[in-house]
């Protein structure tokens, strides 16, 4: 876990543009941005991936769900937003901590 990216970002080991934070989850800017706006949630717990969740985590994965329009909504996204979670290497996860891209405005790249 020590070795981990975002789990260093959380700590405020690595410097990072911090939109929203709780307990729970952090949000901030993606340091290669996609689109306008282009943030990353994750978790405050080290999970790596989509695989490694369990049903633990329903009110964990219920409550970043749910914050995601907030968040799309505080970054002036009223008309839409688009959310991202690369899993495994084959699908393009390079950061091996749960995350959720949330991306949106004019500039929003195809998919
Ligand atoms: P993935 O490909 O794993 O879904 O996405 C990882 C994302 O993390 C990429 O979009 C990349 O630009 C972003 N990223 C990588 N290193 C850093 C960093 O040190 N700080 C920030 N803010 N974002 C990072
Ligand atoms: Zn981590």
């Amino acid at each position: 876990m020590s070795d981990c990216l975002f789990c260093k970002i959380i700590t405020g080991d690595i410097p990072a543009d911090i939109v929203y934070q709780d307990d729970k989850i952090l949000v901030f800017k993606d340091i290669n941005p996609k689109a306008d706006v282009h943030l990353l949630m994750i978790p405050k717990a080290h999970i790596k991936s989509l695989t490694e969740l369990n049903t633990s985590y329903n009110d964990l994965i219920a409550y970043m769900m749910l914050k995601l329009p907030e968040l799309a909504n505080d970054q002036g996204l009223s008309g839409g937003f688009r959310t991202i979670i690369n899993t495994g290497s084959e699908g393009g996860q390079e950061v091996f901590h749960l995350h959720i891209h949330l991306l949106g405005g004019k500039n929003l790249p195809g998919f």
